[in-house]
């Protein structure tokens, strides 16, 4: 475990260079360039990291068509690569990821009754929390119409076609509880997406999120420019990553206090992530993948899931009349025993509960 810490908190060196853009949380117009990224064919963009905040970001930011355009393909080329049975091994996951937060909030005698969810996936993160606590009311915001549907057809949910970096005045003060499972690390503005969940949630409201610890994240990224001297490949838009101090001041700036904050699975980290400088652990050259070629002609290709939420839900441990069964076998599976401060910036994930502070 020494060991471990020994090469952590990592240094992310690279030149000093004015930016295109200012980073989004502090304004700061210098940075560290640490790697370079094609996002497909669509753009190339320098990962900086702010010399004032820590915050890692793609510079120039990609634009909304520039993500539209990029998710659309890796929506299509994911879809492609995942195997029917994996996609229905998430779903259940998903569900019990659920179950466990459910258990958590209900063992605090917190019981929220509206929710919202951005980038819901599958929706069976939400499901899993409406199974243990039944009244909950659940809102999901996408901006892709099959994940509404698909949303709306299995659980339904109210939905808002939408993406969080858009504040929908028509909802606040509305919520108890706004998630956002790995949704952080995609969003264009992370600083205008906290002011609105912040205006989305009544005060006392909670907060839930998870985003990978940006300094493993990058890691692959930062090896290929550092190795090769060449940018990497970039297919799923991870344009923020980040810094477990600068991430938490930040939500304390917005006017949210922390309730849990941590990161857990080690695996990664012991594999050499965020500190071992090993070739393995490159992310791939990049060979300027066709975005054209996935989003018009294998658009065709795309599987969907077809199961339904019963056959999902097919389970023995899952039962309605028995919920400490469905809770205990959950916990099993999803408790993280091993808990670290973001602040050290090693671990896969980060965890995060935050709470609305009553009055600002
Ligand atoms: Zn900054």
């Amino acid at each position: 475990m020494k060991n471990l810490f020994k090469n952590t908190p990592l240094s992310l060196k690279g030149e000093s260079l004015s930016r295109e853009e200012c980073c989004r949380i502090c304004q700061e117009k210098k940075g560290i360039r640490i790697g370079i990224a094609d996002y497909w064919d669509i753009k190339t963009c320098n990962i900086v990291r702010c010399e004032k905040c820590n915050h890692i970001q793609l510079d120039p930011m990609l634009t909304e068509e520039d993500t539209n355009r990029g998710c659309y393909a890796y929506y299509i080329e994911e879809s492609q690569r995942t195997s029917e049975k994996e996609q229905f091994k998430n779903c259940i996951r998903n569900f019990r990821r659920g179950v466990v937060f459910g258990w958590m909030l209900k063992s605090r005698r917190i019981s929220p009754r509206n929710i919202l969810e951005l980038g819901p996936g599958s929706g069976y993160f939400a499901a899993g929390l409406q199974f243990i606590i039944p009244n909950v009311q659940v809102t999901v915001m996408d901006i892709n119409k099959e994940v509404l549907d698909f949303n709306k057809e299995h659980h339904h949910f109210e939905t808002i076609r939408s993406i969080p970096d858009i504040l929908q005045t028509t909802y606040q003060d509305k919520f108890d509880l706004v998630i956002a499972r790995d949704i952080l690390e995609h969003v264009t503005d992370i600083t205008k997406v906290f002011e609105n969940v912040y205006a989305c949630l009544k005060p006392g409201g909670l907060f839930h999120f998870i985003t990978p610890n940006g300094y493993e994240d990058v890691w692959k990224h930062y090896l290929t420019f550092k190795l090769k001297g060449v940018p990497s490949e970039l297919l799923i838009n991870h344009v923020n990553y980040f810094d477990g101090k600068g991430l938490k001041n930040l939500l304390i700036q917005k006017g949210f206090s922390p309730v849990d904050y941590y990161t857990h699975t080690l695996k990664t980290t012991f594999r050499g992530q965020g500190r071992k400088e090993n070739l393995k652990l490159m992310s791939r050259v990049s060979q300027k993948m066709s975005a054209a070629l996935y989003v018009e002609r294998k658009a065709d290709e795309l599987k969907r899931i077809e199961f339904r939420k019963s056959e999902i839900l097919n389970k023995w441990y899952i039962r309605p009349n028995a919920k400490w069964i469905t809770c205990l076998y959950s916990l099993s599976h999803h408790f993280s025993v091993i808990r670290i401060s973001p602040v050290r910036n090693i671990g896969h994930e980060i965890y995060g509960v935050f709470e609305k502070n009553l009055a600002n």
